[in-house]
């Protein structure tokens, strides 16, 4: 019943290491015994290699919590286990705290399989090399204008926001219109998630009467369609919204007073590029 070739085949997948899935879900020859033509195998269950006719292979759905603006108060935060975290910017606070370190130590405390970080516009000590921004969050994924492809998902991350006044804290910080709309191109096609610190305009981006999103960004979206776009920076709105091609997540967790949100939590399906709830 079992041929080489089908052997070899899962020997394929068998290669992959299994910290890049859960669970794999494989095509079989005829009906499997678990009826369908379909079998799901947890990442330490032996797979049935006689079924084995492909070596296709799906990642499951994945469990995702993001959250951002904890402004060093991230022991603080409620933040459910999962297979990645996302943080949207604002470890630090402007100029007077760069708790950077203490913040990649309680990265290395959490579960989750991959860590991603960008920075926002308190993050001064980020700003300038990004390869030394790395180097202060080894135990992180630190995206600036760069791409991370993690079990399947693709996620693209960039601190870039809005010059708001000359008081206003301003790492990342760039004007208006081309600056910015260079940045944004950088952003490539096919991105399952869209991290940035800034809001676009228009989407949980006003604090009083002021909108602090970033047009540029909206005009980007409308062309890459990223399926998800996480962001922070404005602190009195927060949630998620459905648009047509997006769904859109402002996670900071600042609320006013002392008490600090949960990070927002959700499954993503890469296949069907498909958010739900957990
Ligand atoms: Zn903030």
């Amino acid at each position: 019943m079992n041929t080489g070739q089908k052997c070899l085949r899962y020997a394929h997948c068998e290669n992959m290491p299994a910290v890049y899935w859960r669970s794999l879900r494989l095509r079989v020859e005829g009906a499997s015994p678990l009826g369908g033509n379909e079998v799901t195998l947890a990442n330490s269950e032996p797979a049935p290699c006689s079924l084995i006719t492909t070596d296709q292979y799906f990642v499951n759905t994945m469990k995702i919590s993001a959250f951002s603006d904890s402004h060093t108060m991230h022991r603080q935060v409620e933040i459910p286990d999962g297979d990645i975290l996302i943080f949207a910017g604002d470890i630090s606070n402007c100029r007077t705290s760069q708790d950077v370190s203490d913040f990649n130590s309680f990265l290395g405390t959490l579960p989750h399989r991959h860590k991603v970080v960008v920075a926002g516009n308190h993050d001064h000590l980020l700003a300038g090399d990004p390869d030394r921004a790395q180097a202060l969050l080894p135990e992180a994924i630190y995206l600036q204008d760069k791409v991370a492809v993690l079990d399947g998902i693709t996620v693209y991350g960039a601190p870039w926001q809005p010059k708001f006044n000359d008081r206003a804290c301003d790492a990342f910080a760039l004007p208006r219109g081309r600056a910015l709309e260079e940045k944004w191109a950088m952003i490539p096609d096919g991105v399952d998630i869209l991290v940035t610190h800034a809001p676009p305009a228009g989407v949980m981006d006003q604090d009083g009467p002021v909108c602090h999103g970033c047009s540029d960004l909206n005009d980007a979206i409308q062309v890459k369609q990223p399926t998800l776009h996480v962001f922070g920076h404005i602190h009195n709105r927060h949630g998620i919204l459905n648009d047509a091609q997006t769904t859109f997540m402002n996670c900071n967790v600042q609320q006013g007073g002392s008490s600090l949100r949960s990070a927002l939590s959700f499954q993503y399906d890469p296949q069907q590029r498909a958010i739900s709830a957990c």
